[in-house]
């Protein structure tokens, strides 16, 4: 954990989020500031900055939370990123994941969160 990090409180509880899922390694909240309904971050609970400071097991476990959220968005379409460097628009420096949602029209909006 770093103090001053602020995905770190939101893993504390120190800083409200709506949680979609959450085990010992991983945590997965919805994005303060949307891109689309149900963009939502998945993030190791382990603090690291960039991709290479997470454990394998850690990231492992991401992207098969990450496969499950997209599945319950009730879409086909989205788009999974994870933004590395400033250069590369990283604005918080604990790895995160962006789950981000594409609903087209005849898709709608069957979300089913949080995920179980
Ligand atoms: P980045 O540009 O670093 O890949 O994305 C950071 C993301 O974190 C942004 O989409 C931003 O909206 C989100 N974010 C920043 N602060 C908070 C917060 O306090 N709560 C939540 N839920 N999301 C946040």
């Amino acid at each position: 954990m770093a103090a001053a990090c602020i995905f770190c409180k939101i893993i504390k509880g120190e800083i409200p989020s709506m949680k979609l899922f959450e085990s010992d390694k991983t945590l997965a909240f919805l994005d303060i500031n949307p891109l689309s309904y149900g963009h939502s971050l998945i993030i190791p609970k382990h603090h690291g900055a960039k991709l290479t400071d997470i454990p394998d097991d850690s990231l492992l476990e991401i992207l098969q939370v990450t496969k499950k959220l997209a599945a319950a968005s009730g879409v086909e379409n989205y788009n999974i990123l994870q933004n590395n460097g400033r250069a590369a628009h990283q604005e918080v420096d604990h790895v995160h994941f962006h789950m981000i949602p594409k609903p087209n029209q005849e898709e709608g909006l069957g979300i089913s969160w949080p995920m179980k």
